[in-house]
């Protein structure tokens, strides 16, 4: 069930990452771990010279190069990545692309222009995202039915009168459910309140990274298992890789969490680390005590709350830890101890499906700051930035990646003027502060999530 970890990377590479602590970890878990096996694109090697060069190929760095290819036809880009595609957050999601968020407490008549501004993000992303999905023909399980945001204990129950009231002011399309709704949508007794927002879509996040990755224009070069270890700012930027060197005139940085690494967003970026699992795919008498749907996804309406998906497959995926661990993925004795607090919930929303065990576990790093704010712009002359979605990243980095490449190309559109807009962040204390304090806020998503875990 838990495979050794793979780095993919040649002996040399090894040598050369670990000897200057360049090492990017991975593993094969996850929703690749689901997949049939896949070639990947060959790591970088050698001198170029390019136009383009945009660090990370998860779904902003994917979407900022589609974007930057149609932009300039005739100018090549380069796209690295440090591991594997589908390895970093963009494979390891829940794969829920939201059109709406969920903003916790009362409705603020304060803050209507930011829930707008940030719907509208979503929005765009989701359209583009179906787009890409629709033009290449990526068989990701897509489905867009939006999803169930539900409650079970006290705090998430008193939620759904802050969330009602949202989805209300702001007109968005909805059904609310009560115990003996969700039971039968979901199969899951243990739901006491809840609602459908009509849209969103659900997807199998490694098949869509996977299939944006091998449908890019040609006049993008893809490198793989190629981390950037070492970057010289000034003109013409060069990025420095065990094997290689990349002189560009301009670079996107979409390396998520991981910028600080580079440089960037220092002391205001910080990754989380998320857990879950799914079953064996179940039987057709099991399937049949799931409701009506063939697929479904659960949202909680507490912060901490688990994250639930019937899959297409026919699999009850479950995700319900988060902690503070340095940006770092779970080793496999790690994920096994986690595994009692995935069954323990799963057990609790699905007591029919008991004698049903878990086959696979993962874990993912999300990118997290302090007030919740993403980031998107220049940060050095030529450098170009986007990432950070705290948990919310499939719409958004789609529209943050497109809307960079065209913010780099000297455009501008109410997307970019969105994008611009989001808050500043703030800023994390220095080490070891950091760590105690960035422990502190993974935790407090916690507090009073009861039953809802
Ligand atoms: C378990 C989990 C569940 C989630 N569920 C959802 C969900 O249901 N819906 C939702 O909207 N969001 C969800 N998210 C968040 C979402 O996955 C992320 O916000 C989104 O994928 C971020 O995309 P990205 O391209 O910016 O970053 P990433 O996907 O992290 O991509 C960054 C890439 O940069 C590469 N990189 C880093 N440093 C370097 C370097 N020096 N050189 C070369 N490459 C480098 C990394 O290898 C990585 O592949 C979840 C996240 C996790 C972990």
């Amino acid at each position: 069930m838990f495979r050794v970890p793979t780095p993919a990377l040649s002996r040399y590479e090894s040598i050369f990452l670990k000897t200057t602590k360049g090492v990017f970890e991975t593993d094969d878990h996850g929703w690749s771990e689901l997949l049939s096996a896949r070639t990947k694109n060959s790591a970088l090697i050698g001198k170029h010279r390019v136009p383009w060069l945009v660090i990370g190929a998860g779904i902003t760095g994917l979407c900022a190069a589609r974007e930057l290819a149609t932009l300039h036809p005739n100018e090549s880009i380069i796209l690295v990545d440090a591991r594997e595609i589908g390895q970093g957050a963009s494979g390891r999601n829940s794969g829920f692309a939201v059109s709406y968020s969920q903003f916790p407490g009362a409705f603020n008549d304060n803050l209507l222009g930011e829930y707008q501004r940030v719907n509208r993000i979503n929005q765009t992303g989701l359209s583009l995202l179906r787009a890409n999905v629709l033009d290449n023909d990526i068989d990701c399980d897509w489905l867009e039915d939006g999803f169930h945001h539900a409650a079970i204990d006290q705090m998430a129950v008193h939620e759904c009168e802050h969330y009602k009231d949202y989805l209300q002011r702001l007109e968005i399309p909805h059904t609310e459910l009560d115990q003996t709704g969700l039971q039968e949508r979901l199969g899951c007794p243990v739901y006491n309140r809840g609602f459908h927002v009509h849209e969103g879509a659900l997807l199998q996040p490694a098949a869509l990274v996977r299939g944006l990755a091998d449908t890019l224009p040609n006049n993008i070069t893809l490198f793989e298992s190629s981390p950037v270890l070492h970057i010289s700012y000034d003109e013409p930027i060069s990025a420095h890789f065990a094997s290689g060197t990349v002189k560009a005139d301009k670079v996107v940085l979409a390396t998520n969490y991981e910028a600080g690494r580079l440089g960037l967003l220092n002391r205001r970026l910080i990754g989380s680390t998320l857990s879950g699992s799914f079953t064996r795919v179940l039987t057709s008498s099991e399937l049949e005590s799931l409701g009506s749907k063939q697929q479904w996804g659960v949202l909680s309406l507490h912060g901490g709350g688990a994250t639930v998906r019937l899959t297409k497959d026919g699999r009850i995926c479950l995700r319900n830890t988060a902690e503070y661990h340095g940006g770092q993925l779970l080793t496999d004795k790690q994920l096994h101890q986690r595994q009692t607090i995935h069954r323990e919930a799963f057990e609790r929303r699905f007591p029919q499906l008991k004698h049903v065990p878990f086959e696979y576990a993962w874990s993912g790093v999300e990118g997290i700051s302090r007030n919740g704010t993403n980031f998107f712009g220049q940060h050095k002359r030529n450098v170009f930035v986007a990432g950070g979605y705290n948990g919310s990243g499939v719409s958004r980095g789609t529209a943050f990646g497109s809307a960079l490449a065209n913010f780099a190309s000297g455009g501008q559109s109410a997307l970019i003027t969105d994008c611009l807009n989001s808050k500043k962040a703030t800023w994390l204390p220095p080490r070891p502060f950091l760590d105690i304090g960035a422990a502190f806020t993974v935790r407090s998503r916690f507090k009073g999530v009861g039953l809802d875990r």
